[in-house]
């Protein structure tokens, strides 16, 4: 076995398998080991998803489902149901978010995102098959799915070794061999790469990945301009595209008018709770804690007062960001004026840091 090189980026493609149909199966044992597809019911609907089963019979995704139908005669047609798979995603979400920082990690679509966990494999705790071999399990024990990973140090190639073993697969690519990796693949298996230019390339005499990558690059330039040696690159596993992950929002606020001027105290606290709780219900849902806690006053001249409350670490507790308004507002609202308006905004707004969580799961 050769020496492992370190790994100068740790990347993870993570892909449900047969995302609509196994949430399905998951949930009513009777359709397991059937032909399913997901699909609307009019005359014109296609296939938005199909099981393993079905696949087997020639049906895929964006098929029509006369076509699908024709090939597999007992193919039991669900009606899609967004909301159950939007759960399974979001609770996918929550398991990579133990995983890498929400920066770190890049959502494609329900079923796929890409992670970058280059800082937990530079502090040495775990190696990023490990890591991979983590997420399928917790997938798998708490949401009841499968999934496939891909283990690479880019996305392309990480993306490839995960497709390549699916259903429950997971494929590490070391670093260091991702062109011979990629090298034997049709052109095709390149994402984004379309049949329009698989045939430009095939008609040079280039028909497997490898082929592209030794290909003379001056005449790729002069067929596809820029693009000819940025899929070069590519092809020759130089793939350093960034994992784009999602930014917290920068304030979560809520606000309501009286239909008349309030001054007293009892009351403006009343509206105060049920805004804290609109706002808390927001944060939590966002998976994001708050630092600072602000209320403003509009004042029936129309100005406004606005005071705020730091904390020194972030929460999500209802009952601590609803003290904290608390005392913002009796900093705002000295002289008992009559108010028109009450607002709260959190802001401050971080994600907790899964190092933290890291170490209780360890
Ligand atoms: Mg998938």
């Amino acid at each position: 076995m050769r020496r492992a090189e370190p790994w100068p980026r740790a990347i993870l493609h993570v892909d449900l398998d047969a995302f609509y149909t196994s949430v399905h199966q998951r949930d009513e044992p009777g359709l397991r080991g059937k032909p399913v597809a997901v699909a609307g019911r009019s005359r014109r609907a296609v296939v938005m998803g199909a099981s393993y089963e079905a696949r087997s019979f020639g049906v895929h995704t964006a098929m029509p489902l006369h076509e699908a139908l024709r090939r597999c005669p007992e193919l039991v047609v669900i009606p899609p149901q967004q909301s159950r798979y939007r759960e399974a995603s979001r609770q996918v979400q929550a398991i990579l978010r133990r995983f890498a920082a929400p920066e770190k990690i890049e959502t494609v679509a329900l079923d796929e995102a890409y992670l970058d966990i280059t800082a937990r494999t530079r502090h040495g705790t775990s190696a990023p098959e490990e890591v991979a071999r983590r997420i399928k399990y917790s997938i798998h024990t708490e949401v009841g799915l499968t999934a496939s990973v891909g283990v690479a140090t880019g996305k392309l190639v990480a993306k490839i070794a995960g497709a390549s073993r699916k259903p429950d697969g997971l494929v590490t690519v070391l670093p260091g061999i991702e062109a011979d990796f990629l090298a034997p693949l049709p052109v095709g298996a390149i994402p984004g790469l379309g049949p329009r230019t698989e045939e430009r390339l095939r008609l040079m005499g280039v028909r497997t990945v490898g082929d592209l990558a030794h290909h003379e690059t001056q005449r790729l330039i002069q067929a596809f301009g820029a693009g000819g040696a940025l899929l070069q690159r590519l092809a020759q596993g130089r793939d350093r595209s960034p994992v784009v992950g999602s930014r917290p929002a920068r304030t979560i606020s809520a606000e309501s008018t009286f239909e008349y001027d309030v001054t007293d105290r009892e009351e403006l606290e009343v509206a105060l709770r049920r805004l804290v709780d609109r706002v808390t219900r927001r944060l939590v849902a966002d998976g994001v804690r708050a630092r600072t806690v602000s209320v403003k006053l509009k004042l029936p001249d129309f100005r406004l007062v606005s005071r705020q409350v730091s904390r020194t670490s972030p929460t999500d507790d209802p009952e601590v960001i609803f003290r904290a308004a608390r005392a913002a507002l009796e900093r705002s609202h000295l002289e008992s004026r009559p108010v028109r308006l009450i607002g709260v905004g959190l802001s401050g707004l971080e994600h907790p840091r899964p190092e933290v969580q890291m170490t209780l799961f360890d």
